[in-house]
Protein backbone atom coordinates (compact mmCIF):
# COMPACT_ATOMS: atom_id res chain seq x y z
CA UNK A 1 0.00 0.00 0.00
CA UNK A 2 1.34 3.39 -1.37
CA UNK A 3 -0.85 5.59 0.96
CA UNK A 4 -0.89 5.61 4.93
CA UNK A 5 -3.81 3.68 5.35
CA UNK A 6 -6.77 2.13 3.71
CA UNK A 7 -9.15 4.32 2.78
CA UNK A 8 -12.86 4.24 1.13
CA UNK A 9 -12.43 5.46 -2.26
CA UNK A 10 -16.02 6.26 -4.75
CA UNK A 11 -14.70 6.31 -8.46
CA UNK A 12 -17.81 7.61 -10.42
CA UNK A 13 -17.42 6.84 -14.26
CA UNK A 14 -15.48 3.46 -13.19
CA UNK A 15 -16.63 1.14 -15.63
CA UNK A 16 -15.02 3.55 -18.46
CA UNK A 17 -11.81 4.02 -19.67
CA UNK A 18 -10.23 5.70 -17.14
CA UNK A 19 -12.33 4.89 -14.43
CA UNK A 20 -11.74 1.40 -15.05
CA UNK A 21 -7.78 1.88 -14.96
CA UNK A 22 -8.03 4.12 -11.88
CA UNK A 23 -10.23 1.49 -9.85
CA UNK A 24 -7.63 -1.29 -10.41
CA UNK A 25 -4.72 1.28 -9.62
CA UNK A 26 -6.32 1.97 -5.96
CA UNK A 27 -7.02 -1.50 -5.49
CA UNK A 28 -3.49 -2.46 -6.08
CA UNK A 29 -2.83 0.33 -3.70
CA UNK A 30 -4.52 -1.29 -1.22
CA UNK A 31 -7.87 0.54 -0.58
CA UNK A 32 -11.85 -0.02 -0.70
CA UNK A 33 -13.10 1.08 -4.01
CA UNK A 34 -17.09 1.57 -4.78
CA UNK A 35 -17.60 2.01 -8.39
CA UNK A 36 -20.30 4.13 -9.30
CA UNK A 37 -21.54 4.02 -13.16
CA UNK A 38 -24.59 3.32 -14.88
CA UNK A 39 -22.97 2.12 -17.93
CA UNK A 40 -24.14 4.60 -20.47
CA UNK A 41 -20.46 4.38 -22.70
CA UNK A 42 -18.62 2.12 -19.67
CA UNK A 43 -19.20 -1.80 -19.36
CA UNK A 44 -19.06 -4.60 -17.15
CA UNK A 45 -16.44 -6.06 -19.30
CA UNK A 46 -14.14 -3.06 -18.58
CA UNK A 47 -14.27 -4.41 -14.51
CA UNK A 48 -14.80 -8.27 -14.88
CA UNK A 49 -11.23 -8.88 -13.75
CA UNK A 50 -11.72 -7.17 -10.51
CA UNK A 51 -15.21 -8.59 -9.53
CA UNK A 52 -13.28 -11.74 -7.72
CA UNK A 53 -11.54 -8.65 -5.00
CA UNK A 54 -13.13 -8.38 -2.17
CA UNK A 55 -11.94 -4.56 -1.59
CA UNK A 56 -14.16 -3.97 -5.17
CA UNK A 57 -17.54 -3.43 -4.95
CA UNK A 58 -20.12 -1.68 -8.32
CA UNK A 59 -23.17 0.25 -7.87
CA UNK A 60 -25.40 1.16 -10.95
CA UNK A 61 -26.23 4.53 -10.33
CA UNK A 62 -26.88 7.64 -12.23
CA UNK A 63 -24.81 10.80 -10.83
CA UNK A 64 -27.47 13.27 -12.22
CA UNK A 65 -29.69 11.65 -8.94
CA UNK A 66 -28.27 11.98 -5.66
CA UNK A 67 -26.09 9.37 -4.19
CA UNK A 68 -25.75 8.48 -0.37
CA UNK A 69 -22.22 6.67 0.62
CA UNK A 70 -20.13 7.01 3.31
CA UNK A 71 -16.32 7.47 1.26
CA UNK A 72 -12.77 9.48 2.24
CA UNK A 73 -12.48 10.46 -1.20
CA UNK A 74 -14.11 11.03 -4.37
CA UNK A 75 -12.86 10.62 -8.29
CA UNK A 76 -15.40 11.80 -10.31
CA UNK A 77 -14.83 10.63 -13.76
CA UNK A 78 -18.46 9.96 -14.96
CA UNK A 79 -19.15 11.92 -18.05
CA UNK A 80 -19.00 10.28 -21.76
CA UNK A 81 -15.71 11.69 -23.31
CA UNK A 82 -15.55 11.00 -27.30
CA UNK A 83 -17.68 13.38 -29.11
CA UNK A 84 -19.47 10.84 -30.83
CA UNK A 85 -20.68 9.87 -27.65
CA UNK A 86 -21.21 13.39 -25.70
CA UNK A 87 -23.07 14.77 -29.14
CA UNK A 88 -25.60 11.64 -28.83
CA UNK A 89 -27.75 13.57 -25.88
CA UNK A 90 -26.36 16.64 -25.40
CA UNK A 91 -28.80 17.33 -22.52
CA UNK A 92 -28.21 13.94 -20.61
CA UNK A 93 -24.26 15.40 -20.85
CA UNK A 94 -24.69 19.00 -19.63
CA UNK A 95 -26.58 17.14 -17.00
CA UNK A 96 -24.02 14.61 -15.97
CA UNK A 97 -21.53 17.32 -15.49
CA UNK A 98 -23.36 19.95 -14.34
CA UNK A 99 -25.80 18.14 -11.79
CA UNK A 100 -23.42 14.99 -11.33
CA UNK A 101 -21.06 17.67 -9.87
CA UNK A 102 -23.91 19.59 -7.38
CA UNK A 103 -24.29 15.45 -5.94
CA UNK A 104 -20.84 14.96 -5.71
CA UNK A 105 -19.89 18.10 -4.26
CA UNK A 106 -22.98 17.65 -1.71
CA UNK A 107 -21.85 14.23 -1.13
CA UNK A 108 -18.30 15.41 -0.47
CA UNK A 109 -19.18 18.58 1.83
CA UNK A 110 -21.71 15.81 3.53
CA UNK A 111 -18.87 13.27 4.35
CA UNK A 112 -15.81 15.82 4.28
CA UNK A 113 -14.00 13.46 1.38
CA UNK A 114 -11.62 15.22 -1.00
CA UNK A 115 -12.81 15.25 -3.95
CA UNK A 116 -11.42 14.89 -7.51
CA UNK A 117 -12.67 16.36 -10.83
CA UNK A 118 -12.52 14.99 -14.43
CA UNK A 119 -12.15 18.27 -16.29
CA UNK A 120 -10.34 18.55 -20.00
CA UNK A 121 -8.49 20.79 -21.93
CA UNK A 122 -11.70 21.10 -23.66
CA UNK A 123 -12.12 24.05 -21.33
CA UNK A 124 -9.63 25.93 -23.35
CA UNK A 125 -11.90 25.42 -26.74
CA UNK A 126 -10.01 26.49 -29.54
CA UNK A 127 -7.24 27.98 -27.92
CA UNK A 128 -5.52 30.86 -29.22
CA UNK A 129 -2.86 30.73 -26.75
CA UNK A 130 -0.22 27.88 -27.30
CA UNK A 131 0.90 25.56 -25.68
CA UNK A 132 -1.94 26.00 -22.82
CA UNK A 133 -1.13 27.35 -19.53
CA UNK A 134 -3.85 26.92 -16.79
CA UNK A 135 -3.59 30.62 -16.46
CA UNK A 136 -5.64 30.53 -20.09
CA UNK A 137 -9.42 31.23 -19.48
CA UNK A 138 -10.08 29.40 -23.33
CA UNK A 139 -12.02 30.08 -26.23
CA UNK A 140 -15.38 28.13 -26.35
CA UNK A 141 -18.40 28.38 -28.05
CA UNK A 142 -21.14 28.49 -26.38
CA UNK A 143 -23.76 27.42 -28.66
CA UNK A 144 -22.16 24.62 -30.67
CA UNK A 145 -21.84 20.97 -30.95
CA UNK A 146 -18.99 20.65 -28.92
CA UNK A 147 -20.58 23.17 -25.79
CA UNK A 148 -22.41 20.76 -24.39
CA UNK A 149 -19.50 19.05 -22.96
CA UNK A 150 -17.22 22.01 -22.82
CA UNK A 151 -19.45 24.16 -20.70
CA UNK A 152 -20.32 21.47 -18.96
CA UNK A 153 -17.19 21.31 -17.69
CA UNK A 154 -16.76 24.65 -17.68
CA UNK A 155 -19.70 24.84 -14.99
CA UNK A 156 -18.08 22.27 -13.22
CA UNK A 157 -14.99 23.47 -12.61
CA UNK A 158 -17.14 26.73 -11.09
CA UNK A 159 -19.15 24.66 -9.20
CA UNK A 160 -15.55 22.87 -7.86
CA UNK A 161 -14.19 26.06 -7.29
CA UNK A 162 -17.35 27.71 -5.55
CA UNK A 163 -17.40 24.48 -2.99
CA UNK A 164 -13.98 25.53 -2.29
CA UNK A 165 -14.63 29.12 -1.56
CA UNK A 166 -17.78 28.76 0.15
CA UNK A 167 -17.64 25.60 2.04
CA UNK A 168 -14.08 25.06 2.38
CA UNK A 169 -14.10 21.21 0.42
CA UNK A 170 -10.64 19.99 -0.99
CA UNK A 171 -10.93 20.02 -4.14
CA UNK A 172 -8.35 18.56 -7.07
CA UNK A 173 -9.15 19.51 -10.12
CA UNK A 174 -7.67 18.56 -12.69
CA UNK A 175 -7.37 19.52 -16.91
CA UNK A 176 -6.95 15.71 -18.73
CA UNK A 177 -5.58 16.21 -22.35
CA UNK A 178 -5.92 13.61 -25.14
CA UNK A 179 -5.58 10.03 -23.57
CA UNK A 180 -5.48 6.83 -25.02
CA UNK A 181 -4.58 3.08 -24.08
CA UNK A 182 -6.20 -0.18 -23.50
CA UNK A 183 -10.11 -0.20 -23.04
CA UNK A 184 -10.64 2.98 -25.33
CA UNK A 185 -14.17 2.46 -26.62
CA UNK A 186 -13.52 0.83 -30.52
CA UNK A 187 -16.62 2.50 -31.66
CA UNK A 188 -16.62 5.78 -30.04
CA UNK A 189 -14.79 7.44 -32.52
CA UNK A 190 -11.78 8.50 -30.93
CA UNK A 191 -8.33 9.08 -33.31
CA UNK A 192 -6.35 6.54 -31.64
CA UNK A 193 -8.71 4.05 -31.45
CA UNK A 194 -10.42 4.85 -34.70
CA UNK A 195 -6.98 4.74 -36.31
CA UNK A 196 -5.47 1.21 -35.14
CA UNK A 197 -8.80 -0.48 -35.77
CA UNK A 198 -9.12 0.62 -39.00
CA UNK A 199 -5.57 -0.45 -39.85
CA UNK A 200 -5.70 -3.79 -38.06
CA UNK A 201 -8.72 -4.38 -40.69
CA UNK A 202 -6.84 -2.97 -43.51
CA UNK A 203 -9.85 -0.43 -44.36
CA UNK A 204 -8.99 3.32 -45.34
CA UNK A 205 -7.11 5.33 -42.15
CA UNK A 206 -9.90 8.33 -42.23
CA UNK A 207 -7.77 11.66 -41.70
CA UNK A 208 -9.97 14.57 -41.00
CA UNK A 209 -9.38 18.17 -42.72
CA UNK A 210 -5.52 17.95 -44.07
CA UNK A 211 -4.55 15.83 -41.15
CA UNK A 212 -2.36 18.64 -40.00
CA UNK A 213 -3.85 19.65 -36.80
CA UNK A 214 -2.15 18.59 -34.07
CA UNK A 215 -2.73 17.07 -30.73
CA UNK A 216 -0.68 15.56 -27.51
CA UNK A 217 -1.21 11.79 -26.88
CA UNK A 218 -0.80 10.66 -22.92
CA UNK A 219 -0.49 7.10 -21.96
CA UNK A 220 -3.51 6.02 -19.90
CA UNK A 221 -0.76 4.80 -17.28
CA UNK A 222 1.23 7.85 -16.91
CA UNK A 223 -2.09 9.62 -16.58
CA UNK A 224 -3.81 7.54 -13.83
CA UNK A 225 -0.09 7.85 -11.74
CA UNK A 226 -1.06 11.96 -12.09
CA UNK A 227 -4.63 11.58 -10.72
CA UNK A 228 -3.33 9.64 -7.52
CA UNK A 229 -0.42 12.24 -6.77
CA UNK A 230 -2.59 14.91 -7.19
CA UNK A 231 -5.06 13.78 -4.81
CA UNK A 232 -2.24 13.38 -2.50
CA UNK A 233 -1.02 17.00 -2.91
CA UNK A 234 -1.63 19.17 0.46
CA UNK A 235 -4.97 20.40 0.75
CA UNK A 236 -3.75 24.64 -0.39
CA UNK A 237 -3.64 22.93 -3.91
CA UNK A 238 -6.84 22.72 -5.45
CA UNK A 239 -5.60 23.15 -9.21
CA UNK A 240 -6.46 23.49 -11.51
CA UNK A 241 -3.38 21.49 -13.35
CA UNK A 242 -2.99 20.20 -16.48
CA UNK A 243 -2.15 16.38 -16.88
CA UNK A 244 -1.13 15.21 -20.55
CA UNK A 245 2.12 14.70 -22.55
CA UNK A 246 3.26 17.64 -23.96
CA UNK A 247 4.73 16.04 -27.09
CA UNK A 248 2.73 17.44 -30.06
CA UNK A 249 2.01 15.11 -33.29
CA UNK A 250 -0.04 16.07 -36.24
CA UNK A 251 -3.34 13.61 -37.17
CA UNK A 252 -1.19 12.71 -39.54
CA UNK A 253 2.40 11.33 -37.90
CA UNK A 254 -0.10 9.88 -35.67
CA UNK A 255 -2.14 7.86 -39.03
CA UNK A 256 1.64 6.95 -39.79
CA UNK A 257 2.43 5.57 -36.99
CA UNK A 258 -0.15 3.52 -36.70
CA UNK A 259 0.22 1.93 -39.86
CA UNK A 260 3.72 1.09 -39.60
CA UNK A 261 3.69 -0.60 -36.20
CA UNK A 262 0.70 -2.65 -37.40
CA UNK A 263 2.04 -3.34 -40.47
CA UNK A 264 -1.27 -2.49 -42.53
CA UNK A 265 -1.75 -1.94 -45.94
CA UNK A 266 -4.20 0.33 -45.13
CA UNK A 267 -4.02 4.12 -47.32
CA UNK A 268 -4.46 7.34 -45.88
CA UNK A 269 -8.14 9.06 -46.84
CA UNK A 270 -9.54 12.85 -46.49
CA UNK A 271 -12.75 13.45 -44.98
CA UNK A 272 -14.44 16.68 -44.10
CA UNK A 273 -13.36 18.54 -40.63
CA UNK A 274 -15.85 18.62 -37.84
CA UNK A 275 -16.98 21.92 -37.12
CA UNK A 276 -15.35 23.37 -34.02
CA UNK A 277 -12.34 21.39 -34.40
CA UNK A 278 -9.45 22.50 -32.41
CA UNK A 279 -6.70 22.96 -34.79
CA UNK A 280 -4.15 22.43 -31.92
CA UNK A 281 -3.51 21.43 -28.67
CA UNK A 282 -0.64 20.85 -26.40
CA UNK A 283 -0.58 21.26 -22.82
CA UNK A 284 2.43 23.26 -20.21
CA UNK A 285 3.12 20.63 -17.67
CA UNK A 286 5.42 23.12 -16.00
CA UNK A 287 2.84 23.03 -12.94
CA UNK A 288 2.49 19.13 -12.77
CA UNK A 289 5.95 18.77 -12.85
CA UNK A 290 6.30 21.51 -10.12
CA UNK A 291 3.53 20.49 -7.47
CA UNK A 292 2.82 16.59 -8.45
CA UNK A 293 6.79 15.97 -9.61
CA UNK A 294 5.27 14.24 -12.48
CA UNK A 295 5.99 13.75 -16.55
CA UNK A 296 4.74 11.43 -18.85
CA UNK A 297 7.46 8.66 -19.11
CA UNK A 298 5.62 6.77 -21.83
CA UNK A 299 6.78 7.60 -25.44
CA UNK A 300 3.74 7.08 -28.08
CA UNK A 301 5.42 4.39 -29.67
CA UNK A 302 5.02 2.16 -26.59
CA UNK A 303 2.59 3.14 -25.78
CA UNK A 304 0.32 2.49 -29.08
CA UNK A 305 1.93 -0.71 -29.03
CA UNK A 306 0.21 -1.67 -25.75
CA UNK A 307 -2.81 -0.17 -27.77
CA UNK A 308 -2.67 -2.67 -30.85
CA UNK A 309 -2.04 -5.55 -28.63
CA UNK A 310 -5.41 -4.87 -27.14
CA UNK A 311 -7.46 -3.89 -30.46
CA UNK A 312 -6.09 -7.25 -31.82
CA UNK A 313 -7.32 -9.53 -28.98
CA UNK A 314 -10.41 -7.58 -28.71
CA UNK A 315 -10.77 -8.03 -32.85
CA UNK A 316 -9.90 -11.61 -32.76
CA UNK A 317 -12.42 -12.24 -29.83
CA UNK A 318 -15.21 -10.51 -31.47
CA UNK A 319 -14.44 -12.40 -34.54
CA UNK A 320 -14.02 -16.07 -33.06
CA UNK A 321 -17.71 -15.12 -31.45
CA UNK A 322 -19.06 -14.55 -34.93
CA UNK A 323 -17.68 -17.41 -36.05
CA UNK A 324 -18.97 -19.65 -33.19
P1 LIG B 1 -15.63 6.90 -20.86
O1 LIG B 1 -16.81 7.27 -21.68
O2 LIG B 1 -14.90 5.63 -21.19
O3 LIG B 1 -16.02 6.84 -19.32
C1 LIG B 1 -17.02 7.62 -18.73
C2 LIG B 1 -17.79 6.72 -17.77
O4 LIG B 1 -18.82 7.50 -17.14
C3 LIG B 1 -18.48 5.54 -18.46
O5 LIG B 1 -18.24 4.36 -17.76
C4 LIG B 1 -19.96 5.94 -18.44
O6 LIG B 1 -20.82 4.83 -18.47
C5 LIG B 1 -20.03 6.76 -17.16
N1 LIG B 1 -21.14 7.69 -17.11
C6 LIG B 1 -21.52 8.58 -18.07
N2 LIG B 1 -22.58 9.29 -17.64
C7 LIG B 1 -22.86 8.86 -16.38
C8 LIG B 1 -23.84 9.21 -15.41
N3 LIG B 1 -24.74 10.17 -15.65
N4 LIG B 1 -23.83 8.57 -14.22
C9 LIG B 1 -22.92 7.58 -13.95
N5 LIG B 1 -21.98 7.21 -14.84
C10 LIG B 1 -21.94 7.86 -16.03
O7 LIG B 1 -14.61 8.13 -20.89
P2 LIG B 1 -13.14 8.29 -20.31
O8 LIG B 1 -12.24 8.56 -21.45
O9 LIG B 1 -12.82 7.22 -19.36
O10 LIG B 1 -13.30 9.67 -19.51
C11 LIG B 1 -13.45 9.71 -18.10
C12 LIG B 1 -13.48 11.16 -17.64
O11 LIG B 1 -12.27 11.82 -18.02
C13 LIG B 1 -14.63 11.96 -18.26
O12 LIG B 1 -15.15 12.82 -17.26
C14 LIG B 1 -13.95 12.76 -19.34
O13 LIG B 1 -14.63 13.96 -19.58
C15 LIG B 1 -12.57 12.99 -18.76
N6 LIG B 1 -11.57 13.20 -19.83
C16 LIG B 1 -11.10 12.16 -20.58
C17 LIG B 1 -10.16 12.41 -21.58
C18 LIG B 1 -9.58 11.30 -22.44
O14 LIG B 1 -8.73 11.57 -23.30
N7 LIG B 1 -9.97 10.04 -22.26
C19 LIG B 1 -9.73 13.71 -21.83
C20 LIG B 1 -10.26 14.75 -21.05
C21 LIG B 1 -11.16 14.48 -20.04
N1 LIG C 1 -26.28 15.17 -2.10
C1 LIG C 1 -26.00 13.86 -2.41
N2 LIG C 1 -25.44 13.08 -1.43
C2 LIG C 1 -25.16 13.55 -0.17
C3 LIG C 1 -25.44 14.90 0.10
C4 LIG C 1 -26.00 15.69 -0.88
O1 LIG C 1 -26.22 13.39 -3.51
O2 LIG C 1 -24.66 12.76 0.64
C5 LIG C 1 -26.87 16.01 -3.14
C6 LIG C 1 -28.17 16.64 -2.70
O3 LIG C 1 -29.21 15.96 -3.39
C7 LIG C 1 -28.09 18.07 -3.14
C8 LIG C 1 -26.70 18.25 -3.72
O4 LIG C 1 -25.97 17.09 -3.36
O5 LIG C 1 -29.00 18.33 -4.18
C9 LIG C 1 -25.99 19.45 -3.20
O6 LIG C 1 -25.89 19.36 -1.80
P1 LIG C 1 -25.68 20.65 -0.89
O7 LIG C 1 -25.66 20.17 0.53
O8 LIG C 1 -24.52 21.41 -1.35
O9 LIG C 1 -26.91 21.54 -1.22
P2 LIG C 1 -28.41 21.52 -0.74
O10 LIG C 1 -28.75 20.14 -0.23
O11 LIG C 1 -28.45 22.55 0.31
O12 LIG C 1 -29.16 21.88 -1.97
N1 LIG D 1 -9.65 12.64 -36.21
C1 LIG D 1 -9.31 12.18 -37.49
N2 LIG D 1 -9.80 10.98 -37.89
C2 LIG D 1 -10.59 10.20 -37.10
C3 LIG D 1 -10.92 10.67 -35.80
C4 LIG D 1 -10.44 11.91 -35.40
O1 LIG D 1 -8.58 12.85 -38.24
O2 LIG D 1 -10.98 9.10 -37.55
C5 LIG D 1 -9.09 13.93 -35.76
C6 LIG D 1 -10.13 14.90 -35.23
O3 LIG D 1 -10.68 15.68 -36.27
C7 LIG D 1 -9.30 15.73 -34.26
C8 LIG D 1 -8.23 14.76 -33.75
O4 LIG D 1 -8.22 13.68 -34.67
O5 LIG D 1 -8.65 16.78 -34.94
C9 LIG D 1 -8.51 14.22 -32.35
O6 LIG D 1 -9.85 13.75 -32.33
P1 LIG D 1 -10.50 13.04 -31.06
O7 LIG D 1 -11.95 12.89 -31.33
O8 LIG D 1 -9.72 11.83 -30.70
O9 LIG D 1 -10.26 14.05 -29.85
P2 LIG D 1 -10.50 15.62 -29.65
O10 LIG D 1 -10.94 16.25 -30.94
O11 LIG D 1 -11.53 15.69 -28.60
O12 LIG D 1 -9.17 16.10 -29.22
Amino acid sequence: MTQGYRKRILVTGGAGFLGSHLCERLLRDGHDVLCVDNFYTGTKDNIAHLMDNHNFEVMRHDVTFPLYVEVDEIYNLACPASPIHYQHDPVQTTKTSVHGAINMLGLAKRVKAKIFQASTSEVYGDPVEHPQRESYWGNVNPIGMRSCYDEGKRCAETLFFDYHRQHKLRIKVARIFNTYGPRMHPNDGRVVSNFIVQALKNEPITLYGDGGQSRSFCYVDDLIDAFVRLMGTGDDFPGPVNLGNSTEFTIRELAEAVVALTGSRSELIFRPLPSDDPRQRQPDIGLAREKLGWEPTTVLRDGLVHTIEYFEQLLNASSAGRNG
